[in-house]
């Protein structure tokens, strides 16, 4: 460990504690509150995904279960949807409640998380793209660690690969920083310049499919344990330079086939990568009760349904019961 490092943890600790024992999820409140929590992908380490995927994506099976225990101490753990809907109706609220949400509709989350939220019997909101469902196209940031970890003879006749990728051999934490980088750009230019570095290179797409398909997803809605709300059609970023019916489509396509194929109604949106303007917002308010946003904080029935808050977690900022309550208090340095 770097001296940085070490001294960072000797501030950190302490925070963690009192954190734990003062923060607002140990007080009691006139005011109900919401606490959402945003999830990823959930796969052991021995699984061959792992290797592939951004650290800060991933939380191990057992950790979630752990979480769910945890959390089930501490708060009324409901669906998303019902906090929502019991918040406009003006219904009654529990004082500390807490939403688990999953992001993508990754394979994983139907093989690992799902058989624990049943033993657990714990409710969770999947948000699904829906046209990537049964497919094997895969988002971006992954085929860019793909491209990352071809060896670096291969990777050096794509100029702007090599640019952003300095050193010889990038380990995860390098590889995120790449990516980082790119969102700057807007998602059909990102995807155009892959594209050509694949075929360039002669990468077919990988031949498992990174998220589930329709049967598996079915299952999930069916179960009564997961509701499914949209991500858009194609994980498009509804940023203020992406074009308006463009806009439009992704948010209404989206809802109608997964309303169709799921035969419920899709009333909860999740802004990709929790990107968002204004004619965003007005579009999900059009066909939406509520959206997701991955901007940390917590929830009242009287913020704004459209905007709202969630703590993301990940394995290294949660592998302890201590961890993740201190990361729900909201303060910072935990
Ligand atoms: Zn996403």
């Amino acid at each position: 460990m770097s001296l940085k490092q070490t001294l960072k943890q000797l501030v950190k600790r302490p925070v963690q504690s009192a954190a734990v024992r003062f923060g607002p999820q140990n007080r009691r409140s006139d005011r109900p509150r919401l606490w959402v929590l945003m999830y990823h992908r959930i796969l052991p380490p021995e699984d061959p995904r792992y290797a592939s995927e951004e650290p800060g994506m991933i939380v191990h099976p057992d950790t979630l279960r752990m979480h769910l225990r945890v959390l089930r101490d501490t708060f009324t753990l409901m669906p998303l949807g019902e906090w929502v809907a019991r918040a406009e109706q003006g219904r009654p609220l529990p004082d500390k409640a807490c939403a688990i949400t999953f992001d993508d509709g990754w394979r994983d989350n139907y093989e690992y998380a799902f058989p624990i939220l049943q033993q657990e019997q714990v409710p969770a909101t999947l948000f699904a793209v829906s046209g990537l469902i049964g497919t094997r196209e895969q988002f971006w940031p992954n085929r860019i660690v793909r491209l990352l970890q071809q060896p670096v003879e291969t990777r050096q006749s794509i100029g702007w690969l090599n640019a952003l990728a300095q050193e010889g051999n990038l380990d995860a934490e390098a590889s995120a920083q790449v990516i980082y980088s790119l969102k700057q750009y807007p998602d059909d230019r990102i995807i155009g310049m892959i594209e050509e570095a694949e075929s360039s290179l002669g990468l077919e797409p990988p031949e498992a499919p990174a998220l589930m398909d329709w049967e598996e997803l079915r299952a999930l809605s069916d179960s009564g344990l997961v509701e499914i709300g949209s991500h858009t059609c194609r994980h498009v970023r509804l940023r203020a330079d992406l074009d308006h019916d463009t806009l439009l489509q992704e948010l209404a396509e989206s809802k109608a086939e997964l309303g169709e194929r799921l035969d419920r109604p899709v009333d909860l949106f999740c802004y990709p990568n929790g990107d968002y303007c204004a004619a965003a917002v007005e579009g999900v308010r059009r066909h939406y009760r509520a959206a997701v946003t991955t901007r940390g904080g917590i929830n009242a029935p009287d913020g704004d349904p459209l905007l709202m808050h969630r703590f993301g977690v990940h394995q290294h900022s949660s592998d302890r019961p201590e961890r993740l309550l201190a990361r729900l208090s909201g303060w910072p340095m935990t």
